[in-house]
């Protein structure tokens, strides 16, 4: 049994893969894992060595050993040409974003990303001079006609956050791609493992590995990654940035990365198991999960995708705000949190209304987003029942 990594890795799996990715044990005394290297200097050998750089490591911002073996396995399962790793997913966005934009550059982004992507986009980029539109994110390749001559970037993200939309991400890059703009995708409901994000045609993926590569609501980190094209440019900004992320942070999000397929897998299946629960409840008028056939986007998702994860959500009938609060004040085992991805059950209200400027969101009852995590889902359906009866007891 060697100590060195498998030689050829080109006939493994991705399972297998992900378990000898990032690592080396020959180079950490025979220890299976890359430990915690904490430190900003790193001491030179020489005059010559410090004068010209002359060392792996040069300092602590610049990378160690820890954050170079989680560049290195997401790269490798990402597909991409290279990787950085950021102390939040929204900088892994704000990253990606600076490195491909510049003053007097307008900027498409679909109408359905991650809120605090649009806070970045219209209060940070617009005071220095991007101008960002929205656009309907099921739009596909008539992005086209969204186009000018300044637009440099195009920023999807599927399914859409909270509101589930599909988006045909090949003919979004086809589009974008001709008229010379960079397309960026939040990938972070699939992970690389559920959509493989350059394959299909984008340039600059972001993940908040906060979510389920963390799987245990316990740290902050985003990573970007970017094709052989625009990599360069993600280092250089990134480097420009320092904005660096925490080595605990990076150890245990190496950690979760060895069983992310399995976890992965759980999470979807509850989560699909629970959908069809949830189509079944007369409190329900929708659900919007993107792997039920009855969803809009499902024909993109069969032909895109790989598989599901564990983030959906529902759209009730019509009912009094009093009696949702009643409904979720009650519940057991799914608490009531932002952020998602760990091994326990959430549920937030949410409503897209406010600030979708689009499309218009109306659903025509309350919404709410279900993370369903790795618990009984018995246990977790019986915690719901016992919801819809404070619901409809309070209607
Ligand atoms: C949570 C989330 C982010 C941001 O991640 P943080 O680490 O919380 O900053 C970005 N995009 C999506 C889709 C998310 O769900």
């Amino acid at each position: 049994m060697s100590i060195t990594p498998p030689r050829d890795k080109s006939r493994l799996g991705t399972r297998t893969r992900l378990v000898h990715a990032g690592r080396d044990p020959s180079q950490q005394h025979g220890f299976v894992n890359t430990p915690i290297y904490r430190g900003s200097t790193v001491l030179y050998e020489s005059y010559d060595a410090i004068q010209n750089r002359r060392s792996e490591y040069t300092y602590g911002t610049a990378g160690t050993p820890t954050i170079r073996s989680l560049e290195a396995a997401w790269t490798e399962l990402a597909g991409a040409a290279g990787t950085v790793l950021t102390p939040s997913g929204l900088a892994a966005v704000t990253v990606g974003l600076l490195s491909c934009l510049k003053a007097g550059d307008h900027l498409l982004v679909t109408d359905s990303a991650y809120r605090p992507t649009r806070v970045f986009c219209d209060g940070f980029l617009a005071r220095f001079g991007v101008e960002t539109t929205y656009y309907d994110p099921t739009i596909g390749a008539g992005i086209a006609a969204l186009m000018r001559g300044n637009t440099a970037a195009v920023l999807t993200e599927a399914p859409g956050s909270q509101s589930f939309e599909m988006q045909d991400i090949p003919a979004i890059a086809q589009a974008a791609h001709a008229r010379g703009a960079c397309v960026l995708m939040d990938n972070t409901w699939a992970t690389p493992l559920l959509f493989p994000p350059h394959e299909r045609g984008v340039d600059i993926a972001i993940e908040a590995g906060t979510k389920y590569l963390s799987g245990g609501s316990d740290l902050l980190l985003g990573l970007t990654s970017a094709n052989a094209k625009y990599w360069p440019a993600l280092r250089r900004t990134f480097d420009q940035l320092s904005m660096c992320a925490g080595a605990e942070d990076v150890f245990l999000a190496l950690r979760g990365l060895r069983t992310l397929p399995l976890r992965l897998r759980e999470h979807g299946e509850q989560a699909l198991a629970l959908a069809r629960w949830f189509q079944g409840r007369p409190e329900v008028a929708r659900v919007l999960h993107p792997a039920l056939p009855e969803d809009p986007g499902h024909a993109i998702w069969s032909r895109d995708f790989l598989g599901s994860s564990g983030l959906f959500s529902i759209i009730l009938e019509p009912c009094p705000e009093a009696a949702v609060a009643a409904m979720l004040d009650g519940l057991e085992l799914f608490g009531m949190g932002f952020s998602w991805g760990g091994f326990e059950s959430l549920v937030i209200p949410f409503d897209c209304a406010p600030y979708r400027s689009a499309n218009a969101w109306a659903p025509g009852g309350p919404g709410l987003r279900f993370q369903v995590g790795l618990e009984d889902l018995d246990d977790l359906t019986r915690d719901l029942e016992a919801g819809f009866d404070r619901l409809r007891a309070a209607s």
